[in-house]
């Protein structure tokens, strides 16, 4: 990004390494990380460049759980995140979460006299969707990392699927109203 005030350069890099929950949850700003530059080290020079130019990484890591059965109880509930945690690969942890309050306030508004009613309602309305987002997501992801022989037919796939049916294969997702 940039303006009349300076420019802002956002670069995200994902590398998979299976962490222990606790620590690994912080979000910490890092001095620039040798470790990333090396495991980009066999990419394009273009994008070696970009990985070497912040002076500081922030880190996220990344989560995935199924949802839990049940997902509420009384007059508790959750949304987004905190119920369902999604791996990046869809780019949908957020969308899901304004659809789960989206969903969760008219319910509300339907059951106002009971709202432990309108929680198990809410749940019920979004569990399959967001079963479904976690699940392209994680196959995305698998899709994404592939190599070698695997990685050149994925992308033969894609150039013979063309950009209209690519995107037609979201319609469950991006044609969603409340
Ligand atoms: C690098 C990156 C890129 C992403 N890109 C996309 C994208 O392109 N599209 C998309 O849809 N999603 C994207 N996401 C995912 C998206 O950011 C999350 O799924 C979304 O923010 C989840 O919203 P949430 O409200 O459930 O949780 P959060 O955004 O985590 O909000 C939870 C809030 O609760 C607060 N909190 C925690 N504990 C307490 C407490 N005890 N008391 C009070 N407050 C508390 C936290 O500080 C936080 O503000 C991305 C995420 C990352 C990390």
């Amino acid at each position: 990004m940039s303006g009349s005030k300076g420019s802002f350069l956002k670069t995200e890099a994902a590398v998979a390494k299976v962490e222990l929950a606790g620590e690994a949850c912080l979000r910490r700003i890092e001095p620039l990380c040798r470790d990333l530059v090396a495991r980009f080290a066999g990419w394009h020079k273009d994008a070696r460049a970009l990985i070497a130019a912040p002076q500081t990484w922030q880190r996220w890591s990344l989560y995935d759980r199924p949802l839990p059965h049940p997902w509420g109880a009384g007059p508790v509930t959750l949304l987004g995140d905190a119920a369902h945690p999604m791996l990046p690969f869809l780019a949908q942890g957020g969308a899901m979460a304004i659809e789960d309050a989206t969903v969760l306030a008219a319910c509300l508004a339907r059951q106002s006299e009971d709202p432990a009613v309108a929680l198990r309602n809410y749940e019920g309305l979004r569990r399959r969707r967001n079963a479904r987002a976690q699940h392209n997501a994680r196959r995305n992801g698998r899709v994404y990392h592939l190599k070698g022989p695997a990685a050149l037919a994925r992308d033969l796939t894609l150039k013979l699927m063309g950009g209209s049916n690519l995107l037609r294969r979201y319609d469950w997702l991006y044609d969603w109203r409340p």
